[in-house]
C-alpha cells in the first residue's frame, strides 16, 4: 500500500483491510493473537504509562503488569451480540488495522493478508459489567493523555491515537438507534454499529433501510482556507478572541460544511460570511483528520482580484472575528524561515502569532509562501 507522511494526524501507518472486518473468524484470530497491540483507554481517554510518560501506552496478550488476556477472553463469546455493547461488556472494542512487520511471528491470514493487529480499547467498567473495574486497577494508575502530550507524540503515534479516539468517541456516544430508539451493538470489529429491534412490527428505518441495517462512525467535514491575492503577494489571516502565551494568534479560516454543499462552496460562503472577501477560486492543497472530536479539515487556498472591491474586508456579515488583516506574504515568509518547527510562529514586528506545524493552518500559510517565492524565483 501507498504510505502518505500526511499532516499531522494524517499518517497512515496501518492497511485498515476494511473487507475484512465483517470476517468474525478474522476478527477472533487477530484478538487472540500474540503479536497483537492494543492501545487502552479508559472512559475515553488514551494513557500514558506512568504519570510522569509521554509515551502512548499499548498492550499486548504477553504484557504481566495488565493483563489483557482475561479481557480477551470475556469479550469473544460476546462479539457481534447485544452483549458486546459496553454497558453489559464494560468495553469498547475497535479494529484498526494491520501494520506491515518484516517479524516472523507476525499474524497471517490466507495467503494474502498479514501484519500486526491493532486494536483501540476503552473501557467503561463498573461492579456489573463483564470486564470490572476492579480488573482495571493497574491501567487506573496511568496518566491520562491530554492535548499537550498528544502534540507531543511523534506523527505516527498520534496519528494512531487520532485515528482510535474517533472510533471510540463514536462507539461511547452512540448507543441507541437513530430509527426507533433500540439499542444498538458493535459488529465487525467494532467499526459498525447494528439496531438491536428484533419486533418486526415497530418498523426502524435503520433496521429497514433497503441498502443497509447498519450505522457508520460519522466525521464531520470542515473547510479551511487561506485567502491570498492571484499575485501571491498579500494573504488575508484572522483572528477570533483567542490568545496564546499574552500573544494573538492570526490564522485562516475554517467552518463546518453544510448539507448539499461542495467544498469550493463551502469555501466561498464561509470567507464572505466571516470576512466579506468575494473568492471563487478555490484550490484544494492537502488534508487533515482531527480528533476533537471527528473532524476531517480540508485545507484549500482561495485566490482574489486585488481590485479594490472582491478583497474589502467587511466584518460585518457574521460577527465571529475579532479581527482580519491583509498581511505582506514577505513579513510571513521570514517568519517561517525562522521558525523553529515546534509551538507556534511568531511575527518579527509584534506580538502576533500563526499556527505552528501541526495545524495544517500553518502548511496553507506556507504553500502561500511558497507560491511567493516561486513568483520571486527564489524557489
Ligand atoms: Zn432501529
Amino acid at each position: 500500500m501507498a504510505r502518505m507522511s500526511g499532516t499531522f494526524f494524517g499518517y497512515e501507518a496501518l492497511n485498515r483491510v476494511s473487507f475484512l472486518r465483517n470476517d468474525l473468524e478474522f476478527v477472533k484470530r487477530t484478538l487472540q493473537h500474540r503479536s497483537t497491540v492494543f492501545v487502552p483507554f479508559v472512559r475515553g481517554e488514551a494513557l500514558v504509562r506512568g504519570q510522569e510518560s509521554r509515551e502512548l501506552c499499548m498492550l499486548t496478550l504477553q504484557d504481566a503488569w495488565f493483563p489483557m488476556k482475561p479481557v480477551v477472553d470475556k469479550l469473544m463469546p460476546v462479539l457481534n451480540s447485544e452483549e458486546a455493547r459496553a454497558a453489559v461488556s464494560g468495553v469498547n472494542l475497535t479494529f484498526l488495522g494491520l501494520r506491515s512487520s518484516d517479524e516472523d511471528d507476525v499474524f497471517q491470514y490466507g495467503s494474502s493478508y498479514s501484519g500486526i493487529p491493532y486494536y483501540a480499547v476503552d473501557f467503561w467498567a463498573s461492579d456489573r459489567t463483564l470486564v470490572r473495574e476492579s480488573d482495571l486497577e493497574p491501567l487506573l494508575q496511568c496518566g491520562r493523555v491530554d492535548r499537550k502530550v498528544v502534540f507531543e507524540l511523534g506523527n505516527e503515534t498520534a496519528s494512531l491515537y487520532s485515528h482510535a479516539k474517533m472510533y471510540l468517541d463514536w462507539l461511547a456516544k452512540y448507543n441507541f438507534c437513530p430509527g426507533c430508539g433500540s439499542v444498538m451493538f458493535p459488529v465487525d470489529g467494532g467499526t459498525k454499529m447494528q439496531c438491536g429491534n428484533r419486533d418486526s412490527n415497530v418498523h426502524c428505518n435503520v433496521r429497514d433501510a433497503r441498502v443497509n441495517n447498519v450505522c457508520f462512525p460519522r466525521t464531520d467535514p470542515v473547510v479551511i482556507v487561506a485567502i491570498a491575492t492571484k499575485d501571491f503577494k498579500r494573504i488575508c489571516l484572522a483572528r477570533s478572541g483567542r490568545t496564546v502565551h499574552d500573544t494573538v494568534l492570526y490564522s485562516t479560516i475554517a467552518g463546518f460544511m453544510e448539507p448539499a454543499e461542495t467544498v469550493e462552496h463551502a469555501c466561498s460562503r464561509e470567507i464572505w460570511e466571516e470576512t466579506g472577501i468575494r473568492c471563487n477560486d478555490i484550490t484544494l492543497v492537502s488534508t487533515q483528520p482531527w480528533p476533537y472530536p471527528v473532524n476531517l479539515m480540508i485545507g484549500c487556498v482561495g485566490l482574489v482580484d486585488a481590485n479594490g472591491v472582491d478583497d474589502q474586508i467587511d466584518l460585518s456579515h457574521d460577527k465571529e472575528l475579532m479581527d482580519a488583516q491583509w498581511f505582506d506574504v514577505e513579513e510571513i515568509v521570514e517568519a517561517i524561515d525562522r521558525y523553529s518547527g515546534s509551538g507556534v510562529v511568531k511575527f518579527s514586528r509584534s506580538d502576533i502569532t500563526f499556527p505552528g506545524s501541526t495545524a495544517i493552518a500553518f502548511h496553507l500559510i506556507k504553500f502561500v509562501c511558497d507560491r511567493y517565492k516561486r513568483s520571486m524565483g527564489s524557489l
